[in-house]
């Protein structure tokens, strides 16, 4: 299918303008349902770029890859919260948004499941890792999310934080962008930041990123991530960033 771009938009409008519809209901259905939680102001901060940009998003294609899974628990929080379990949340969420905005939506797991074989653990790892490697390159999307969630020695850490490979220029440029709108909503704001050690940023193609949604180690992060109000402002969060970075020219797909 052809790609969206920018000249298209009068011609296609109607298919904008409903597709403009769904995202501000699912703003206002957001707005609503966080409200007791949520800093209002602060949320429409977020969601009030949303309608200009969210086109941009049409026909690319997203792969969501949901840290850990199955015998893999990832980061365990103070009070027990699964890593594996929040990113899982924040993906899914992640994949309503960005299937709503038009998006190929590729998801890596939709349950709790790691895709290793073997009985000892290490090596069960790594074919899990092998596989979310090998069904990104089969993928060839065009933006790749691999969300995880933080853990520290010092409880005191808190806050998400976007990470990218060093000899990506188009990684570093998404992972400011996400990085910009979560500090939007985050306790702590903190700067997108460079890693050679994610394995999955620096074996593949396309713009990856990392993000770290938060810290389990901090109680009170722990907490927000289970609340799905805030779940639902991250998600969305992420999603402006990926549409500011599209839209601010850094589009990875060349013209048709
Ligand atoms: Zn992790």
């Amino acid at each position: 299918m052809s790609l969206l771009k920018p000249a298209k938009y009068d011609r296609k409008s109607k298919v904008w303008n409903k597709k403009n519809v769904i995202i501000l209901a699912l703003f206002f259905s957001v707005l609503a349902a966080g409200a007791s939680y949520v800093n209002e102001k602060r949320a429409s901060n977020i969601s009030n770029d949303i309608p200009g940009w969210s086109w941009i998003l049409g026909g690319k294609t997203v792969l969501i890859d949901a840290g850990h899974g199955g015998v893999d628990p990832g980061a365990i929080g103070l009070n027990r919260t699964l890593e594996k379990d929040i990113n899982l949340e924040i993906s899914k969420r992640l994949q309503v948004l960005f299937t709503q905005a038009g998006s190929n939506v590729v998801m890596l797991r939709e349950d709790d499941r790691d895709f290793g074989t073997s009985s000892k653990l290490l090596q069960r790892k790594r074919e899990d890792l092998a596989y979310r490697i090998q069904t990104a390159m089969d993928t060839d999307a065009d933006i790749y999310l691999s969300v995880h969630s933080n853990s520290f020695p010092d409880q005191r850490q808190h806050g998400p934080q976007v990470f990218y490979h060093p000899d990506s220029e188009e990684g570093k440029k998404l992972a400011e962008c996400i990085q910009a709108s979560l500090n939007k909503i985050a306790s702590k704001k903190r700067a997108a930041k460079s890693n050679q050690s994610y394995f999955i940023l620096k074996n593949t193609e396309m713009v990856a990123v990392t993000i770290e949604i938060g810290f389990l180690s901090n109680a009170e992060e722990e907490q927000k991530l289970n609340q799905t109000d805030y779940q639902q402002r991250l998600s969305m969060a992420i999603f402006e960033g990926v549409g500011n970075y599209l839209s601010e020219g850094h589009s990875v797909v060349t013209d048709d």
